[in-house]
């Protein structure tokens, strides 16, 4: 009866389309898809009442690790479009390559998101849930997602459709609610779904709001808007994209009836939002909503802010709202910039780590004061691997409820003498190693060798082939000190010629590896990059490479997954690493970034940073192979205190930390007693 009640109350909160042919089977008794309803209820009622300042979080995409973390589970059988397709590898053990490919089963995660940015917005999301906020997400429904990647034998990349099926992914539900948005000249229908971002400890569930323009009453130029993520192509599809987030959101919100008090926008895209509340206000009115927006800033190359012509500003928005965009976003070019929009409407203007601050503040001298930071983190529950988790919570003594504070990672520093803890650690490691190279096994990847991981979206800055640039001394290194195991992966955006440059490079230099090499030097390059791969490498190679050119790295996140579980960094000094330099977790090398000059990104030292690269390359992998001496586990071994560090830098890059910033140094939100205390 308890349950029949909570049902009811559900339905009358959430009104899903399809509920009894397509839903009624994984919602009821109690559960929504396998995890308890009673939450969503709770967090849906509250979020309808304005006792608190509601928050709602945009962002154009969010990466939130369905694959492997809160998975929901489903009665109906899992849709083969909804599974992680098997990719091919490309190595310098072709025979391997030609008769294998990697095959992981398991579900792809939810297809909206392209890197990065979508992450630490799934991330953020998954924590503002563990903090209990009287909060949502907006965001949007990708049809076809980013893309698949394949790499073609001596052509590169080839971005391919990807195709996967909403109506019956775990979790993902279809409302009736369809609002309508209405531009200058267009009328857009969006259906709106939801999807549950739970708690860790499953006892909250935050709602994101995802926006669907498929629908049979649109024109087929309006259906494509929610297509594909980041297409870029053509400037109308990519401002109407921003529309569909900006004016889409501001209306669904309207339509659920949540009161919000705080429009936080993750990057520009969504900026319209401002522009859609803003309309019809007096200047007064509009100088009130200032104060209810915030605004972070991800990147500090020019490619990565929105501009768009005024011609097509025109001819989206209503002429009193072009003119409010126009006064607030015009730059000396004359075009409208999104991210100068975004300083000018918010009350409120972040960057991502301190570094980048100093470029941002360098990059707006007029902004300078108005510029702070908050360094992103990870979420500790989603990237640190059972294994490791399971290591630390037995030392439960030491190192008090973890699983409620990652804070409290800091006190691994005061087990560096205890050896039992450093066999664990050392056996955890090895045990998440071993998965890796099972997976690998047909490429003869070993659990002894060194691994060298270097894995994100494949852009210029982020130099991906500065490791491949002298394969003679990564030959001799292996021959001196010990064979080496290289991993690459990443993808590059469809229109970045650039970047396609870079993969073909790679893929040109290990194709011309001799194949007598393949004992001393393995490389392989794993296709299609994506989360559930993500959390593999971090969690398994011996060392993270990164070595973005300073200082165009705003901050970085895939390292702080790897410190978690304890995988030393060898890194350039850019984005959050600069705040890392003194905490023991690797060894920085390369060229600086020089105070007060920013360059450009393509002008990138591969040659000199190649060498720095090799010399520290190394230095670490003899203190690698020191760990074993003649076949005997050294537990003093240097290496592991270095693994210790890592973890214990692991107490402040994580997002419990970033949004304790968010929460008191940017909204305002005065604590609550219950919530989690800072060590
Ligand atoms: C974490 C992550 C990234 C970000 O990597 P950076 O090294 O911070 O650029 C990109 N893609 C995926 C799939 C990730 O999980």
């Amino acid at each position: 009866m308890k349950n029949d009640a909570l049902l009811q109350d559900f339905l009358s909160l959430v009104d899903i389309d399809g509920f009894s042919e397509h839903y009624a089977q994984d919602i009821g008794n109690g559960k929504y898809f396998g995890m308890p309803l009673e939450p969503i209820v709770i967090a849906e009622k509250r979020l309808r009442q304005a006792q608190e300042r509601n928050i709602a979080y945009f962002s154009m995409e969010y990466g939130l690790a369905t694959s492997f973390y809160n998975t929901f589970k489903s009665e109906l059988p899992a849709n083969p479009l909804n599974k992680i397709p098997e990719n091919t590898v490309f190595s310098n053990y072709r025979l391997a390559d030609y008769f294998f490919a990697v095959k992981v089963d398991s579900l792809i995660d939810l297809p909206i998101y392209s890197g990065g940015l979508g992450v630490l917005a799934g991330d953020t999301v998954k924590t503002m849930a563990d903090y209990k906020l009287p909060a949502s997400a907006v965001g949007i429904l990708w049809h076809s997602g980013y893309f698949s990647q394949k790499f073609w034998f001596k052509y590169g990349q080839v971005p391919e459709k990807m195709h996967w099926d909403p109506r019956s992914y775990p979790g993902l539900i279809p409302l009736k609610n369809i609002i309508t948005v209405k531009l200058k000249e267009e009328e857009i229908r969006l259906r709106l779904w939801k999807y549950y971002v739970y708690s860790y400890k499953h006892d909250y569930a935050m709602p994101l709001i995802l926006l669907d323009a498929d629908l049979p009453e649109n024109s087929d130029d309006k259906k494509v808007l929610t297509d594909q993520l980041y297409r870029s192509d053509n400037s109308w599809i990519k401002l109407m994209q921003r529309a569909v987030l900006g004016f889409g959101g501001i209306a669904a919100l309207s339509e659920l009836g949540y009161p919000i008090d705080i429009f936080h926008l993750n990057e520009g895209h969504a900026a319209l939002a401002f522009i859609a509340k803003a309309s019809g206000l007096s200047e007064e009115g509009i100088k009130e909503l200032k104060n209810k927006f915030y605004y972070t800033c991800h990147t500090p190359v020019q490619a990565g802010h929105d501009r768009f012509s005024e011609e097509d500003m025109r001819r989206v928005l209503k002429e009193e709202d072009f003119n409010l965009a126009q006064k607030l976003g015009r730059e000396s070019s004359g075009q409208i910039n999104l991210t100068l929009l975004s300083m000018n409407m918010s009350s409120s203007i972040n960057a991502v780590s301190k570094r980048h601050q100093e470029v941002m503040q360098l990059q707006f001298p007029e902004y300078k004061d108005r510029i702070r930071f908050v360094t992103n983190g990870v979420h500790p529950y989603t990237w640190m691997s059972k294994d490791c988790l399971d290591v630390i919570k037995s030392f439960n003594s030491v190192i008090e409820n973890v699983e409620s504070n990652p804070m409290a990672l800091a006190k691994v520093r005061s087990l560096k003498n205890n050896q039992d803890f450093r066999f664990q650690l050392w056996q955890a490691h090895q045990k998440n190693k071993s998965i890796f190279c099972n997976l690998l096994e047909k490429w003869q990847i070993k659990e002894d060798v060194f691994t060298i991981c270097w894995a994100r979206r494949i852009a210029a800055y982020k130099r991906p082939s500065l490791i491949l640039q002298d394969v003679e001394r990564l030959i001799s290194i292996a021959k001196n000190i010990g064979p080496l195991q290289i991993v690459l992966a990443g993808k590059a955006h469809p229109s970045d010629n650039l970047a396609f440059t870079f993969i073909n490079e790679m893929l040109d230099k290990v194709d011309a590896l001799p194949d007598s090499a393949y004992d001393l030097l393995k490389v392989v390059i794993l296709e299609n990059y994506d989360i559930h791969m993500g959390k593999l490498l971090t969690s398994s190679v011996d060392l993270w490479l990164n070595n973005p050119c300073p200082p165009f790295e705003a901050s970085g996140t895939s390292g702080m997954k790897a410190i978690l579980n304890g995988v030393v960094q060898l890194s350039t000094l850019d984005g959050w690493v600069v705040e890392a330099e003194d905490l023991g977790i690797g060894k920085i090398f390369g060229s600086r970034y020089v105070e007060g000059k920013l360059g450009a990104e393509f002008d990138s030292h591969i040659k000199s940073d190649a060498n720095e690269l090799y010399d520290s390359l190394e230095e670490m992998a003899k203190q690698y192979y020191a760990i074993n001496k003649s076949g005997k586990l050294d537990l003093s071994s240097q290496w592991i205190d270095m693994m210790i560090n890592c973890i214990a830098a692991g107490a402040h890059f994580n997002t419990y930390r970033m949004l304790d910033e968010y929460k008191h140094m940017i909204w305002n939100i005065r604590e609550k007693k219950e919530s989690v205390a800072r060590v």
